[in-house]
């Protein structure tokens, strides 16, 4: 069946079982695969024929897994990882070599934005951040010769700014390089970024399409229209044959809808050996079945709580993309008209200490280096997530001393609210 909404795909795509097999995906937790003939084998490792053979590179419930995740953004091809971190690592690394630089928004996930500005500045790759709504000579300016892609997120954790991606993508085309948009607060129910011109969407799944804060996890998904090919002297390692691979030129033999993911399974899994286990990605598809249902009530926990939020004398300033008061508004209206996330960033009034006096008064909501799970939780950034960044930083990521990020998870909104009520002493 074509054209299926989005929470059919949710629970049907990816395992289809046939005549008498398991209805529930089976975990496949064997490291390798047999075969009969070694030269099985060595079609195998030539890239020739599809199968299976260690599961450093590929494994089957990693790979059902990972096709739904690929429908559920429209793309054309999908990889789970080890961790939304390893996700983003790849993404980038498998476009931008030592000698390269990327251009990449400002207001992004703390760990994002160490992995750019510390470690893969050590690997000799050079980072530009520009603001979310910065001026169009701005975002010019930070385009070099050298540059080979652009890097957003469509809700960004935490600072919740929207990012414009119609305007990010096209100055990216315009500079012959892709964008690509970490996609994990939004979840493809709320924003499909190929929509709307991204070329790779990543994901932390250890968030909302987990849900249930059981598994860490990430994934990258290709929408199979970036053109290799036509910017080949950028981008050698597509359109170049990889030595390490038998000679193969991956945009040749993979085309746009392959080339990539293959390249950063081919090349970067076997390297690196990020890998999905098996058992991760069974928990992962489980979330993923209800991921429809359960973004409907974090979105609309979010706006009551914001609205709350708004109206509280010790609250000082309320950031969430679906109020009327956000500066980003407009944006969410047309990126996700029907709500970002159950997300909300507050700031209490009195600054750092008042934070985290609110932060100890909490009973229902719980304290964790978490967001987007089933249970609400809440997190003082300044003093946990960021702490390495200097104010400097934390204010250009768009996170206040004071900030509060609550994430409202699938409790009654009722008794959120009454939670905060009475840890603002309102
Ligand atoms: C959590 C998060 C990451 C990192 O994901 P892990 O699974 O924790 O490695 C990356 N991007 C965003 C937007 C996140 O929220």
């Amino acid at each position: 069946m074509k054209n299926q909404k989005i929470g059919t795909v949710c629970v049907q795509s990816g395992y289809r079982p046939k005549n008498g097999e398991p209805r529930q995906v089976p975990i496949v937790q064997s490291t390798t695969f047999k075969y009969d003939t070694g030269d099985d084998m060595a079609a195998l490792f030539n890239l020739e024929a599809e199968g299976y053979f260690y599961s450093r590179l590929q494994n089957p419930t990693c790979d059902t897994v990972a096709a739904k995740i690929c429908e559920l953004e429209g793309g054309t091809a999908a990889m789970l990882t080890s961790s939304g971190q390893a996700a983003n690592f790849f993404a980038v690394f498998n476009i931008a070599n030592s000698g390269d630089h990327v251009v990449s928004v400002s207001s992004i996930y703390g760990g994002t934005f160490n992995l750019f500005s510390v470690t893969m500045k050590k690997m000799n790759i050079d980072f530009t951040f520009v603001a979310p709504d910065c001026s169009d000579e701005e975002l010019e300016a930070a385009f070099k010769p050298n540059t080979k892609a652009v890097f957003g997120e469509t809700v960004a954790n935490p600072a919740l700014r929207v990012l414009d991606i119609e305007r990010f993508a096209n100055a990216a085309h315009a500079h012959g390089v892709p964008l690509i948009v970490d996609n994990t607060f939004a979840t493809p129910i709320n924003c499909r970024p190929f929509e709307f011109g991204a070329d790779i969407v990543t994901h932390s799944t250890t968030k909302y399409m987990d849900g249930h804060g059981s598994a860490i996890g990430g994934a990258i998904v290709d929408s199979g229209r970036f053109d290799w090919l036509a910017h080949k002297e950028k981008f050698p390692g597509l359109t170049t044959p990889d030595d390490s691979y038998h000679g193969i030129t991956y945009a040749e033999k993979f085309g746009k809808e392959g080339a990539f993911i293959t390249k950063a399974t081919a090349q970067l899994m076997r390297d690196f050996g990020c890998t999905q286990s098996p058992q991760s990605a069974f928990y992962l598809n489980l979330g993923l079945e209800s991921l429809e249902v359960r973004m409907k009530r974090h979105t609309e926990n979010g706006l009551r709580v914001a609205k709350f939020l708004e109206g509280c004398k010790n609250v000082t300033w309320v950031e969430y993309p679906d109020l009327e008061t956000s500066r980003d508004y407009k944006l969410c209206k047309k990126y996700l008209p029907n709500g970002s996330c159950g997300v909300v960033s507050f700031g209490v009034k009195g600054g750092r200490d008042a934070a985290e006096s609110f932060m100890r008064r909490l009973k229902l909501c719980s304290i964790v280096t978490h967001v987007a799970d089933a249970r609400t939780c809440c997190l003082h950034p300044a003093s946990t997530t960021h702490r390495q960044m200097s104010d400097a930083e934390l204010e250009a990521a768009g996170v206040l001393p004071d900030l509060i990020r609550l994430s409202c998870g699938l409790e009654n909104a009722e008794d959120i609210i009454e939670d905060i009520r009475q840890a603002l002493g309102e």
